[in-house]
């Protein structure tokens, strides 16, 4: 469950992709939509700088950091050019904004199955738009699930190890320590790949 918060603090400049690496700071290099990381979609390619207003009706945002996210290509291209009218806008069908709150917790709810609920006009524009709900990111919110539930159990392996090593003798010390290693090295992948903690 992601909320983004902009620490960079890039110079201006006339093309919105050289932002990209500011972007995937800021985003921690996982998409402000579907939150799939970079890890997951296999790299940096998956990605590309999406303007939350789009650039057809905001043009003097076309190249303006707070207008611009990390997004994975499929996120942006079912975003698209897509933006409510005026009227609709008024009776809160608009696309939820991951730099001011979390959208999963605000507008949209998680099933075991990574389905979504759609708690708020907000929540119904964006999954509408953005088709949140399809079949690979529901398949990615249930391996998410997974990951946590297995990050828990190696940090409970990790803390009963350090126990032993208390206690070990000089020849258990180095098979623990391999073992260590082996449950930490698990938790670093869990973590870079789902982006849990
Ligand atoms: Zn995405």
């Amino acid at each position: 469950m992601a909320f983004f918060n902009r620490q960079e603090n890039p110079p201006q400049y006339s093309d919105a992709k050289v932002y990209k690496s500011f972007l995937r700071q800021d985003f921690r290099r996982q998409c402000a939509y579907c939150e799939r990381t970079e890890a997951f979609l296999g790299g940096e390619e998956a990605f590309e700088v999406d303007h939350f207003k789009p650039r057809q009706r905001f043009p003097e945002l076309a190249t303006v950091y707070r207008n611009l996210y990390y997004s994975c290509r499929k996120c942006n291209l079912y975003k698209s050019s897509t933006w409510p009218s005026d009227e609709r806008a008024k009776a809160g069908f608009v696309f939820a904004d991951p730099c001011i709150e979390d959208p999963y917790l605000a507008h949209l709810r998680e099933h075991l199955d990574g389905a979504l609920d759609e708690l708020t006009a907000c929540g119904e524009f964006t999954n509408g738009h953005i088709r949140l709900d399809r079949p690979d990111i529901c398949a990615w919110r249930q391996k998410r699930r997974g990951a946590r539930a297995d990050l828990g159990t190696f940090r409970s392996l990790e803390q009963n190890l350090l126990r032993f090593l208390d206690f070990a003798g000089i020849h258990e010390r180095d098979q623990i320590e391999e073992q260590l290693g082996l449950v930490r090295r698990l938790i670093g992948e869990l973590q870079d790949r789902f982006l849990i903690s």
